[in-house]
């Protein structure tokens, strides 16, 4: 099935891609994420995460192109409290240097600090794991306003949260969007899920700030039903989806309840960057490959 969706997302051409999957790209400028986070907080109440789409970065100067974009975009909106921002240890220079990366994140990171944005800094795929997770222990006591992001499907995220002890962490808590073997990680959706949800215990225990990452209503009805019986602060959580999932209904029922919701708002500096992150969704969600194959076959 994973080979299937991945023949298929290589196939369909470049502008059917951004033709049929754009609703997941705010769009080709930074201005254009903005006013979707404009958009989403003043017409919904929705916060948004922007996030620079890009690939691994192996140059120094591809790098340095993401990190000035980055501050632009801190800069715009220091005023817009209701915009969070995420960034990737690989497009931040991880595959250049490691330590050129951390130089690279925290020069974001006191930037964000001195303005109170919050900074969630993605998880990539387990071999970048050791390194993000030491990287935010080594930060977040001088960056609190620093967030990270563990995964259900690895098996070592439940002895991770150790690690995070004292520092009352903001975790996105997913399931984790890269493939990795049996040996180290659950294959099968609904152990990943489970998984969540005991791993969304042990977090809310430890007294950090959980963002709970998932479409799937019944598991965001069964993680609200452990916050209810934890009796946990509205301050210690809150529900974060992707752009354009359609998942209309579940924002207003969770805006409703008091809970805050937050979609991850990408944006591209070019169609090329936002079609390869096209084409990663459509080789991970089978929903969104029929989705772009319907329509293929609707022409
Ligand atoms: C805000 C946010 C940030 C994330 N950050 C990271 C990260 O840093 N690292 C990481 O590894 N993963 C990250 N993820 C991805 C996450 O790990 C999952 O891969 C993704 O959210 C799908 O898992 P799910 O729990 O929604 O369950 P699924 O079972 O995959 O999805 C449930 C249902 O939601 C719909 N759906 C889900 N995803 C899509 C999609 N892309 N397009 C269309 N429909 C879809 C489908 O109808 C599906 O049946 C993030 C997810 C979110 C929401």
């Amino acid at each position: 099935m994973f080979q299937f969706r991945k023949t298929v997302a290589n196939m369909i051409p470049a502008p059917m891609v951004r033709y049929f999957a754009s609703p997941y790209v705010a769009g080709d400028s930074l201005e254009k994420g903005l006013d979707t986070a404009d958009r989403l907080f003043r017409d919904k109440r929705i916060l948004s995460t922007i996030d620079l789409l890009g690939e691994a970065e192996k140059t120094k100067d591809k790098v340095m192109v993401a990190v000035e974009a980055y501050e632009k975009t801190l800069d715009a909106i220091k005023d817009r409290p209701y915009a969070s921002i995420s960034i990737k240890p690989g497009g931040f220079g991880y595959y250049v240097d490691p330590s050129f990366c951390r130089e690279n994140i925290e020069r974001v990171a006191d930037k964000a600090q001195k303005q109170g944005t919050l900074l969630t800094v993605d998880m990539e795929d387990v071999d970048i794991t050791d390194y993000t997770l030491k990287l935010y222990s080594d930060l977040k006591p001088k960056y609190p306003v620093l967030g990270t992001v563990l995964q259900s499907r690895l098996f070592r995220t439940e002895k991770d949260i150790d690690l995070l002890d004292g520092l009352k962490a903001h975790v996105r808590l997913c399931i984790g969007i890269y493939f990795e073997p049996k040996t180290i990680a659950f294959t099968k959706k609904p152990e990943m899920k489970d998984n969540l949800l005991k791993l969304l215990r042990k977090l809310l225990e430890r007294g950090h700030f959980v963002a709970i990452a998932t479409h799937d209503e019944a598991y965001i009805r069964k993680a609200l039903a452990i916050l209810d019986e934890m009796k946990v602060p509205k301050e210690q959580r809150e529900f974060q989806m992707l752009m354009g999932v359609p998942r209309d209904s579940m924002h207003k029922e969770l805006i409703g309840r008091g809970e805050n919701v937050r979609l991850y708002v990408p944006y591209a500096l070019s169609w090329d960057d936002a079609i390869a992150y096209l084409r990663r969704r459509m080789i991970e969600s089978p929903s969104m490959t029929m989705l772009v194959v319907k329509n293929l076959f609707k022409i």
